[in-house]
């Protein structure tokens, strides 16, 4: 046998093996020919392949490289009878053994079963060998020219048939030294520069070819092949025309290993002489008269069994199976590994025939609760599979009420639409026709109704984003089981969905109704409320302060510091609330209470040591009729004279001051005491509200920022109880509702006997896969039993 056929079978399985179960490849490796120019390359790889197809000669033939690749076809492949090609077979002047076949027999398949293809050809055949040939001329000529010419783009040829291996073989250019005809003057660099691409590949075997009628020291070949193999493990060395030696010298030396070490030794041919092709000796009979020569040499008939192409063909046999062998653990490891994944996802399809009669109903029961579970699990965060890529679930439910629920109430400015106009208009609308004695209590009730409305919207959106998140745990509870049965899957995450969306509308009105509950009464006893009273004296303390500021810049500096001497902040730092980020801080009535006291007595000493600069003041705000105050608790001539009289208008106006009784809650009770309303005040209060002056009066300034600082006060302590009693409600109607609900509505919609077959209808894809599953692993097997067969 000359060629690489005892291989063949093994390598076709390893070949199915391989694409059949997504494996590597099987990466056989490269022949490459190399050798120096006539040594015979092309007409050793013609011998190892069986066919005559070739060009050889003398001179150079080979100029660029030829990469072969030769793929086993079974004759009965649907790819041998495949029409659409275009054929070489219709040429009547080539004439082959086949067509002769063809012609004279008449059980020959009219197809024949080998042929070649090129890739620079696609979609024709090459039916005959000859044809192949010249085609090879051809095609070296486009390219290289006609001269010579050296290219190192390579012509690929694919062979089909029956009798050769799957394999690839290279033929390279030979080397040479001196340029010649159209070749450049490195061509000797250029070649081998071309020739070590190929044979530096690790999987590429050389067979290095080297004329026995040439001095071994100077083969170019070995050279060559040491530089890319040192330790000569992949080197066949292959001594060409024995025949043509000098009489009386022969290569048993170098055949026997003693002059040169190649771990796959030298292996002696014999190939057809230019004599030979030239009268068209074939190649079986040329095999025929190797294989005599050896016998008949007196020197080599010693040797003869390991001389010649059949024995060449042995060694790259066990070469191949060497290396096949070497990637067999490779190809094992990886087919266990797929055997095992393979094992696993049939598995995760389920029994096939798990579902019989009796069994159905405990098998929806027991779908049903597993989806149950996972629904209640996934919102207590008791989930198997809690993600770690975002938040999920209870978490996520937790993560809604206090990032973002609870930063888009903080967001609210409780005043934000209403400005300072807004604001006074009511006040104006709210005394009505009557002047106002005290803060507007109205005009406060009336404005911070609306605001409370502003805490509707996100609490809206905090019960739709539970919502969202329920539904989406929901779609999220299916197990790998369930996903066999779809129907059931969208069954159960219908019910669940449903029983959420019955939810989602009591939650909402609830929500709804407990902004509207806080609407309904505005509990101005609050104890964290600030009150007017505290409110009022921070901003009397502010306004004093501003104003003391004013007139110091205008007095200059010795008046300015007798100002912040003399006339002391109305309440102690202690205990008044401090304003802070645009709302008041809550703070104990008993300390308001004290403020108060506190404030009246600075009233006092205020009026009797520094009456100066009320008049500083009252210039400055443009002889403005009454402070706040003033207005507030009225002019008690008694106690407090002059302190708390801006303007020299008021001082005289009233004899018999009214007193009105103004309360304050405490901790411990009610603070209640007389204030004294000048009657004067009201009318000129009368006379100011019907103004149109767009300026506001400083009363109304006072009383718009006490207005505002109430309502700042006012919306904090109802958010706080927003923030607080929304998720509760929310838990409360929705989450924990459908969470204690769930198992019984399922089992209440879905456990029917009527349902069972529509429940349990298997995903018809899914059983396909699982049949593909089943083959796969059965082709798995087979392979593993293929590869330890092999070995
Ligand atoms: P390549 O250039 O290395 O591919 O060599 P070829 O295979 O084209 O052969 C070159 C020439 O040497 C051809 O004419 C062949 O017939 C001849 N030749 C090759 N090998 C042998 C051999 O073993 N004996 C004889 N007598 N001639 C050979
Ligand atoms: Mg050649």
């Amino acid at each position: 046998m000359a060629s690489l056929t005892d291989l063949i079978p093994v390598v076709n399985k390893l070949q199915d093996i391989v694409t059949n179960t997504n494996l590597t490849d099987l990466d056989l490796p490269l022949l490459t020919v190399i050798g120096s120019q006539s040594a015979g390359k092309s007409s050793v790889l013609e011998n190892i392949v069986g066919k005559d197809f070739l060009p050889r000669g003398t001179g150079i033939v080979t100029r660029r490289p030829l990469i072969l690749q030769l793929i086993n076809i079974q004759p009965d492949d649907p790819m041998v009878h495949k029409t659409g090609f275009e054929t070489d077979l219709s040429n009547p002047s080539e004439f082959n053994l086949e067509d002769h076949l063809r012609s004279t027999n008449k059980n020959f398949d009219k197809t024949p079963t080998e042929w070649g293809e090129f890739l620079h050809i696609p979609d024709k055949r090459f039916y005959n060998f000859d044809q192949i040939r010249k085609e090879i001329e051809n095609e070296t000529a486009r390219i290289a020219g006609k001269n010579k010419g050296i290219s190192r783009i390579p012509i690929n040829l694919k062979v089909y048939s029956p009798n050769v291996l799957n394999l690839t073989l290279v033929d390279l250019p030979g080397l040479t030294k001196i340029p010649i005809g159209d070749q450049p003057t490195d061509i000797e660099r250029q070649i081998k520069n071309l020739i070590l691409e190929y044979i530096s590949k690790p999987n590429s075997i050389i067979l290095a070819v080297s004329p026995a009628n040439v001095d071994l020291v100077n083969s170019e070949s070995l050279k060559l092949a040491r530089q890319v193999d040192p330790q000569g493990k992949r080197t066949v060395g292959i001594l060409s025309k024995l025949d043509l030696m000098d009489h009386g010298t022969n290569a048993l030396d170098i055949l026997t290993g003693k002059v040169y070490p190649l771990k796959l030794g030298f292996v002696g041919v014999v190939n057809r002489s230019q004599q030979d092709i030239s009268v068209n000796k074939g190649l079986d009979e040329s095999l025929r008269a190797e294989e005599d020569f050896f016998k008949n040499h007196p020197v080599y008939k010693n040797i003869s069994n390991r001389c010649g192409t059949a024995y060449l063909a042995k060694t790259l046999n066990k070469t191949l199976m060497q290396h096949i062998r070497e990637r067999l653990p490779d190809i094992k490891a990886k087919l266990n590994t797929l055997m095992g994944q393979t094992e696993q996802e049939l598995a995760s399809y389920g029994d096939m025939n798990i579902v019989s009669k009796e069994n159905r109903g405990s098998l929806v029961l027991q779908m049903m609760n597993r989806f149950a579970n996972n629904f209640i699990n996934s919102i207590e965060g008791n989930s198997s599979e809690i993600s770690t890529k975002e938040l999920c679930g209870g978490a996520r439910i937790y993560y809604l009420y206090y990032e973002v629920f609870g930063s888009s109430l903080r967001s609210i400015n409780p005043v934000a639409n209403l400005s300072v106009h807004d604001i006074r208009t009511a006040i104006r609308n709210s005394t009505g026709p009557r002047p106002s004695l005290f803060v507007p209590e109205l005009a406060f009730d009336l404005l911070v109704k609306p605001q409370i409305k502003l805490l509707e919207a996100p609490s809206h959106r905090c019960v739709e984003l539970v919502y969202e998140e329920l539904m989406k745990i929901c779609h999220n509870c299916g197990s790998a089981e369930l996903s066999r049965y779809p129907k059931m899957q969208t069954k159960l995450i219908e019910v669940v969905s449903e029983l959420l969306r019955e939810r989602l509308g009591p939650t909402t009105k609830y929500v709804e109704s407990l902004i509207d509950i806080h609407r309904a009464y505005i509990n101005t006893n609050h104890p964290n409320f600030v009150g007017a009273a505290a409110a009022m004296a921070s901003v009397v303390e502010e306004r004093q302060k501003q104003k003391a500021k004013e007139s110091s810049t205008r007095i200059g500096k010795q008046a300015a510091s007798h100002d912040m001497h003399s006339s002391p902040s109305p309440v102690s730092n202690g205990s008044q609330t401090v304003v802070e980020n645009g709302g008041l801080r809550s703070h104990k009535a008993s300390d308001a209470s004290s403020a108060l006291e506190e404030l009246r007595e600075t009233e006092k000493k205020n009026g009797q040591l520094n009456s100066s600069h009320q008049q500083h003041t009252q210039s400055h705000t443009g002889g403005e009729k009454d402070s706040f105050l003033n207005f507030f608790f009225g002019k008690d001539q008694t106690s407090s004279n002059s302190a708390t009289s801006p303007s020299q208008s008021q001082s005289h106006t009233s004899e018999s001051p009214q007193l009105v009784p103004f309360q304050y809650p405490t901790e411990t009770g009610t603070l209640q005491f007389n204030v004294p309303v000048q009657a004067r005040l009201e009318q000129q209060m009368e006379h100011l509200m019907m103004q149109e002056d767009e300026n506001m009066s400083e009363r109304e300034q006072l009383e718009s920022e006490l207005i505002r600082r109430l309502i700042v006060s006012y919306f904090g302590i109802v958010r706080e109880m927003i923030q607080d009693q929304v998720p509760k409600a929310i838990m409360f109607l929705l989450v924990n509702y459908t969470k204690e609900t769930v198992q019984n509505t399922l089992v209440q919609k879905l456990y029917n006997e009527s349902l069972f077959d529509e429940l349990l209808f298997e995903d018809e894809n899914l059983s396909q896969e699982r049949e593909k599953c089943e083959k796969l692993l059965r082709t798995y097997r087979e392979a593993a039993n293929v590869i330890s067969d092999v070995v």
